[in-house]
Parts: C-alpha cells; structure tokens; sequence
C-alpha cells in the first residue's frame, strides 16, 4: 500500500510527495522554554520522531527542524517572577526539555533553531511584507493586515470574516482591524529587544517560525507539524505571511497531532492539576513506557492520561522484557544489540509456519504505517509477533537443528519493526539490587523449596512464598522446562 497522509488543508489522506524526489523537509513547532517540560511536551517530539524513523525507512531522507522559541511574553513574565533573566530561564529549561526528549529515545532532530538567532531573517520579512503592502507599520509595532489575504482562512477552514470580527486579540488603536496580527512589537523597558528599522523591538511569535523554517528548509518544504491547538492563529498566520512573502506555496502537507488529556481535560500550564512534569514520571516508569503511550492511538486522536494507564503499559511491555530474556538464554544474545534491517525490503514468504504467521503481522505493521501513520494499529501488530515468538521460544524442540536460527529470523523482524516506533533501542536500565552468586543461590533455594511444596500439594504454603517474595520485588515464573526469577523495578 503506497503511503497516504492526512493534509488538514485539504482534509483527506493524500498520497505522499515530495517538493525534491527522495527528500523531505519537515518542520514541527517546538516549546516557549518558560517551564519544565510535562508529559503534554512530548507528544508531538514522539509521534513526529517515529514520522521521521517510517520515512527514513521507506527510503527518504528527512530533515527534521524543531525551533525553540526563546523570546516570548510568557518567558520575561516568568524570569522577572523567578528574578533571572531571560536568557538564563530559556537555557536551563531549554536543557530540560532536550534532558527528556533524550529520555524517550526522540533523537532525529536535525535542527534546532533559536528565534533569537534569526532577528535578521524575521526583520527582512517584516521589511518585505511591508513593500508588497501586506502589512504596515504603527507606533513602533508592525501588523499583518489580514484583509489584504484573499485566501485567509483556508487552513482552518474558516470564514475570514468570522476570523477577523472574532479575533480574541484585544483590539488596540495601533491596529487598522482587530484581525490583524503583530509580526514586530515595540519592546517594553527592561525587555529584551534588538534594533529594527521601526525602532528598537521584538518578533511576534508567528513570524520567528516563518523566518526559520524558511531559511532552513527552503520557500517550499513537505510537511509542517504541530499540535492541533496550534491550527488556529498560529499556524494561519504563519501560513498567510510566509505565502504573501515568498508567493509560493509554503508546507504541502499539514500534520496535526491529537493532545493529551488527563481525565479528560487538555494538559496545560493553566490548568494547574493536569500537568504531570516528565522528570516525576521518568522516576516511576521506563521510558519505553511513556513512549508507547503516546504511540498507543492514531497521531489525531486524543490521546488519555488518566490514572492506571501507564501501569497496564507496564505490564503490557513485559511480554516483550520476557521475549528478550528468553532470546538471551537461548542464544546468548542480546536483542539489544541485533542488527536488523534499516530500509523497508519484501521479505521472503518461505520458512516455518512461525514466520509465515510474523511476516504477515508484519505486512500489517507496514500497512498500518502507510495509512497516515497509524502507530496505534501497528503497536498492535508487534504484541501479535511478540506472542508468536514467545509461543516458539517456549516449545520443548527448539534446539533441533534450524529451529533456533528461525526464532533468531523472527526475533530480528520484531528488532526491525519495533525500531521504526523508537522502542526497545535500549537494554532498560537495571534495578538497583544485589544480584551476586549469593543472592542468586537464596532465591534459586527459596524456588525448589516451593516446588517440593507443590509436589506435595501444600499449595497454600507454595503460594505464600510466591506472594511474599512479590511484595519483596521479585516474580517466580513457572515455564515448561522450569521455575525461574526476576526482579521486577518497583514503583515509587
Ligand atoms: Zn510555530
């Protein structure tokens, strides 16, 4: 199935193109760094970083460019709160927030442009915008007017003149009509500011995304990213004035990622019992965790945070922990560390029935993937391989000769599939407890002590010792060829 992708501006799935053969621009709009980052940060880095990974597989090479927008009204009102200047708060957060997309393996950022670097390229749009009567100067603050856009509207499909009589910005009397927007604003005493051609000021927040998309990947890029709360204003103008311009057209697909909602509402700053911060959540949980969270519906949708889901995430996953241990019994080896394929290839339709069952799931992840993305139907698909190999790596014959090199083929689909979601790159860091000869030793006895009690039925003293050892952390399994343990990494 040819990959098709959903263009809010014309509101269908389209087949995907590019302005140069083989290549892809993509630009996504990053964080106003004023606070640490919560778990809401992440959804669009995550589900535009797996974008990224599923068309570098398919054979495109991507630039991915994500801005940091490091001047803003929210940041001088919050450094003036903490006493600290603007530049010192947009550093550290802006360390915090690369800390977490870190975290969750989100490494395909190719560019990561700071609106204060490019003050020249925004002051020579403003200039141009200007001279083509787009917009006009007024007391120091330069406006869009967005009567002189026809085509005003057209990505969040509204009326203009709704847009315009509507508009929540407090109309001032700089402007010629409430609709219009400010691409410069005369700064404040105290504030940061730069020199302009209409005195010493600031960019507006829409403008800095046009002036750096622009410069980095060109008049005319693929695929321009954000959150669906961003369509409107942001996106609109920065749509109007980077069309008005350069007069071409300026992203030819629009993605827009569902938010993140905790018990039902939006995750946000101003909603101060939503937010959950990533460094409380990277304590209790496995980054592969929050990671196939916000890959666990399709990028549009709404995505729900509420209590207990990231707990049945956990245990979800640890089918998959169990695959991998079992992987390195068997082989030696460790999943981690397996080479798999990197482009999309036809697979060879042969082999055992184990395979014949992986390649078709397999087929399925791709075809999940080729429609628009769908991370949560090809999410789906990885637990039916998982559960097939696990199903295999438990059969009593698998040492017979070939049947172990199956499993390894089989294993090393799921080490490429599970690659293109960004999950497992990583051995998870190990629980913090003695695992000496010692500690081994105990606890084998403490596992043959509670066999013998079940050989003599005495099940209910069988089952305290399995119990209490839960409560201290460590998990008794019972396979076909014998009981073994594990730690399991206890919440917080
Ligand atoms: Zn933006």
């Amino acid at each position: 199935m040819p990959l098709r992708v959903y263009n809010t501006m014309t509101q269908a799935k389209e087949p995907f193109r590019t302005v140069v053969p083989g290549k892809v621009g993509m630009y996504v709009c990053g964080p106003t760094v004023y606070s640490p980052s919560h778990i809401g940060h992440m959804v669009g880095p995550v589900i535009f970083d797996t974008i990224k990974r599923y068309l570098t597989y398919a054979g495109y090479e991507v630039t991915w460019v994500v801005n940091i927008t490091d001047v803003d009204d929210k940041l001088i009102v919050q450094a003036q709160k903490e006493g600290t200047t603007v530049a010192e708060l947009a550093g550290r957060v802006t360390r915090d927030y690369l800390d977490c997309l870190s975290a969750l393996s989100v490494d395909g950022i190719d560019r990561m442009p700071r609106a204060t670097e490019h003050i020249a390229e925004i002051i020579e749009i403003n200039r141009e915008l200007i001279a083509k009567g787009f917009a006009y100067e007024s007391g120091g603050d330069v406006y869009f007017e967005v009567g002189k856009a026809p085509d005003y509207g057209k990505l969040s499909h509204r009326d203009p003149e709704e847009l315009m009589a509507g508009a929540r910005i407090e109309p001032t009397a700089l402007k010629r009509h409430p609709g219009d927007f400010a691409l410069w604003k005369r700064s404040k005493p105290g504030e940061p500011s730069w020199e302009s051609p209409w005195g010493s000021g600031r960019p507006g927040w829409h403008i800095e995304c046009s002036a750096m998309s622009m410069k980095i990947l060109g008049r005319h890029f693929d695929i321009h990213g954000g959150g669906v709360d961003l369509v409107f204003p942001h996106h609109e103008n920065e749509l109007v004035q980077s069309e008005c311009f350069s007069g071409e057209t300026f992203a030819t697909f629009w993605l827009h990622n569902g938010l993140l909602t905790n018990k039902g509402r939006k995750i946000s700053k101003s909603d101060p019992e939503t937010v959950v911060l990533m460094s409380d959540l990277l304590r209790a949980h496995a980054p592969d965790t929050l990671r196939a969270l916000l890959l666990s519906s399709h990028y549009r949708r709404p995505i729900d945070f509420g209590p207990g889901r990231l707990d049945e995430i956990d245990r979800g996953l640890q089918t998959f922990t169990r695959a991998f241990e079992r992987f390195a019994e068997l082989t030696g080896e460790s999943f981690h560390a397996m080479e798999a394929p990197a482009h999309r290839h036809d697979l060879d339709p042969g082999g055992s029935a184990m395979l014949r069952e992986v390649g078709e799931h397999r087929e399925r992840f791709l075809d999940a993937m080729d429609d628009d993305f769908n991370t949560g139907g090809a999410l789906g698909e990885l637990f039916e391989i998982v559960h097939a190999l696990n199903r295999f790596g438990n059969e009593p014959d698998l040492v017979r000769p070939g049947r172990l090199e199956e499993y390894r083929s089989g294993m090393r689909i799921l080490r490429e599939l599970t690659a293109i979601l960004g999950l497992f790159l990583r051995a998870p860091a190990q629980p913090e407890v003695p695992e000496g000869a010692l500690t081994n030793d105990l606890l084998l006895l403490l596992v043959d002590l509670r066999n013998r009690l079940r050989k003599e039925k005495n099940f209910a003293l069988a089952d305290e010792v399995r119990d209490r050892l839960v409560g201290l952390g460590v998990v008794i399994e019972d396979r076909t060829d014998g009981s073994r343990w594990r730690i399991e990494p206890r919440k917080n």
